[in-house]
Formats: C-alpha cells, sequence, structure tokens
C-alpha cells in the first residue's frame, strides 16, 4: 500500500496550495479530486445533474484520469490531456458541486482516486479524502478558516490566474457551495474521526505544510 496523505477542508482552506507544498517536501505527486469533480461538470455541461443516472454513466463511460510527476510538477490528465483552467470558474464549482451529490457520480470518482492512489504515493485533496476513499490512510488532515478569509484567498489564487471575480459574489457562492457539501446526504464535508484538525488562521501555507511534514516524516 503506496503511502497516501490525505487532506480535506472546506473551499478556499489553501488545501490545493498546501498539498502541492507537502507533496513536493515528500517527493510524491498530488492528487487535486475537487479537479476531478470539475472536469466531469465541464465535460457533462450545464444541468447535468439532473439526467437521469444511466444518462450520466454513458456521458462519463470512457473517461480515464491519470496522475503525471511529482510535488508542484503533479498534473492530473483526462484521457491524456492536462485539464485546463476552464475549470476553476466559479460557475463550474457550482455545477460540480450539485453533481457531486449524486451517488453516481461519487462512485465513479471514487473508483477512479482508490485506483490512482494504489498505484501511486499521494497528497490526496478534496472532501472525503478521509472520510470515505481513503479511511485506512496514516495521515489526515483538515483545513479549517474562517468564510471571510476563505473567500479572499479564493479571490486572490483567481486573480493570479487571470480570473476577476467580485468579491461578494465569490464569498456569497463559497458560502452556498459549503451549505451544500456540508449537508448533502452522500459523503458531506467533514473530518474524518481520526483527521488531525489544523485551523490556518494567521498562518501561512508554508507554515500549515511544514506541520503536515512534520507529523508525516516523525
Ligand atoms: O475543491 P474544489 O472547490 O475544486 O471542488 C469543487 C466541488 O467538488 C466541491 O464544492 C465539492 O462539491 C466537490 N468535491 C467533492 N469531493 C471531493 C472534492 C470535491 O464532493 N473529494
Amino acid at each position: 500500500q503506496p503511502l497516501i496523505v490525505t487532506l480535506d477542508g472546506p473551499a478556499g482552506s489553501g488545501k490545493t496550495t498546501v498539498a502541492k507544498m507537502v507533496a513536493a517536501r515528500l517527493g510524491i505527486a498530488y492528487l487535486d479530486t475537487g479537479a476531478m469533480f470539475r472536469a466531469f461538470a465541464l465535460h457533462l455541461g450545464p444541468q447535468s445533474w439532473t439526467r437521469s443516472e444511466a444518462d450520466l454513466r454513458n456521458g462519463l463511460a470512457g473517461l480515464g484520469f491519470a496522475v503525471k510527476g511529482r510535488g508542484e510538477e503533479s498534473a492530473l490528465l483526462l484521457n491524456g490531456e492536462p485539464l485546463g483552467a476552464e475549470i476553476r470558474q466559479e460557475e463550474v464549482g457550482m455545477w460540480a458541486s450539485n453533481l457531486a451529490r449524486l451517488d453516481v457520480v461519487r462512485e465513479i470518482l471514487k473508483q477512479a482516486q482508490q485506483r490512482l492512489g494504489a498505484e501511486t504515493p499521494l497528497v490526496a485533496e478534496g472532501r472525503d479524502m478521509g472520510s470515505v476513499v481513503f479511511p485506512q490512510a496514516k495521515f489526515k488532515f483538515f483545513l479549517e478558516a474562517a468564510p471571510e478569509e476563505r473567500a479572499r484567498r479564493r479571490w486572490l489564487q483567481l486573480k493570479e490566474m487571470g480570473v476577476e471575480e467580485d468579491l461578494d459574489a465569490l464569498a456569497e457562492n463559497l458560502r452556498r457551495r459549503d451549505d451544500q457539501d456540508r449537508n448533502r446526504t452522500i459523503a458531506p464535508l467533514k473530518p474524518a474521526a481520526d483527521a488531525v484538525i489544523i485551523d490556518t488562521a494567521g498562518l501561512t501555507p508554508e507554515a500549515v505544510a511544514e506541520r503536515i511534514v512534520q507529523i508525516v516524516a516523525r
């Protein structure tokens, strides 16, 4: 069983930045599972979550994920192609959250995630990595941060990618998405019972990554 470090938390908690740093320090790949939900959402298009289970299965059949590289260089490939910046749009995030409530979608992605984890040591980042997908992982972390802080971070992150969003609209969108992720019936966003919870308020991503590496390397 390759090493798996799970990193879960709400949108804008700094998971992706921290996951990349931890993966670089440990010399292993990182897996952004939110990107998998986003890629499915973009592939299926608007209102996909209202489609029938059979139709969704058909729409998703033949799509395969792979992970290439390590640390900051880790890339998630869908059918051999790297995922583009389009998946980062807030609207696609909301579509992803709507799709993520469906059992059929979660089941397909869980299998893909477990297969990747069986092949490669990973820092796996998402909402249910420690609670559902890799319950046997030896190292589990859950990042917390205040909603305003998370909105501000996400706003900066998008700006760096050249995407301009209105801060208030973004904060409202993150709030709705988190509520939906926390309150869904399957795999709701919550820490695994054995996860180490890190409140990231006032901590740089480097400091959070350092804490995690200290525990894993101990
Ligand atoms: O992490 P990110 O914000 O890119 O994830 C987009 C959406 O995908 C989340 O709001 C959530 O609904 C869903 N997701 C999930 N389980 C994961 C990762 C993401 O349900 N492991």
